[in-house]
């Protein structure tokens, strides 16, 4: 079973065996590692070596009462446009510099959070997403999964009246209510995944399929965007990229759907991890 990395009740935690226990880190650790989410992803390897030797069973633990596991991240980037499908549905030419926005931090919920419709044009974005590591300045593509976490599903809800409504268009807030950020439930170590350069996202409407894309369709891959923003930025401890949305977002469809409340929003990086989140 691949190592996997958890938050509940703001404490870092391993997931283990096959019912999704938890263990504390800093119990399980006896205090060798905090509790702080943050101190673990500064210490990946150190964390990574811990769980290989670790027989703590763990404790039960529903999903719905996990956090983001890097629920207080400095900064979180997402990466607009960046499948070539998704491009084309939304009549975009493709882009030459990754689109980069930022979702501001107190926008990240549980990862079976409640989702607020704020208004008539709340749209779905289904993602792969990954925590950074150790992270640092002018990292290399060929180095850039060494300072990746790991990986997880999540959503980039966004307000497209919010997000267009000035010009030029300033992402960022549309992309900020409370709870537009959700992801996890837990975090697969990135060293484990053979297949990290062609994971599955998928996203259900009411049981309804609307996305579905592999990320091999990716314009900007995982090592490109993390290369592109740790030249311009220190990349963070804990840092969060939002890596893109592929074809079937609300608004480009025709007509447009838009979440209402009641809806019932999917989401699985096939294999990985999944999440629900319900509209209120
Ligand atoms: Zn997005």
């Amino acid at each position: 079973m691949s190592f996997r990395f958890a938050c509940k009740d703001g404490r870092a935690h391993l997931v283990v065996g096959p019912d999704n226990n938890v263990v504390d880190l800093e119990k399980a650790s006896d205090g060798h590692f905090t509790s702080e989410p943050i101190d673990a992803f500064r210490r990946w390897d150190e964390v990574r070596g811990f769980a290989a030797s670790c027989t703590d069973p763990g404790v039960p633990c529903s999903t719905d009462d996990l956090n983001a596991p890097s629920p207080w991240p400095s900064q979180v980037f997402g990466i607009g446009l960046n499948y070539r499908k998704h491009a084309e549905e939304t009549g975009a030419k493709i882009p030459d510099t990754p689109l980069t926005f930022t979702k501001f931090p107190s926008s990240i919920g549980n990862p079976n959070a409640d989702v607020p419709v704020a208004g008539p044009a709340v749209d779905w974005e289904v993602e792969l997403v990954v925590v950074i590591s150790k992270g640092g300045r002018d990292i290399n593509e060929s180095d850039a999964w060494d300072n990746v976490a790991g990986v997880c599903v999540g959503q980039d809800i966004s307000d497209r009246a919010l997000q267009l409504a000035t010009v030029p268009p300033q992402f960022n807030l549309g992309k900020s209510r409370e709870n537009y950020s959700p992801f996890g439930p837990w975090l697969v170590d990135a060293k484990d995944l053979a297949s990290k350069d062609k994971l599955e996202v998928v996203c259900t409407l009411n049981g309804t399929e609307v996305q579905r894309e592999t990320t091999d369709d990716l314009i900007f891959t995982v090592p490109q965007i993390i290369s592109y923003l740790s030249g311009i930025v220190q990349l963070l401890p804990g840092d969060v990229i939002f890596t893109g949305t592929p074809g079937g977002v609300g608004a480009a469809r025709k007509p447009p759907v838009f979440l209402k409340k009641g809806d019932v929003l999917e989401s699985w990086l096939t294999g990985i991890s999944h999440t629900v989140n319900r509209c209120v």
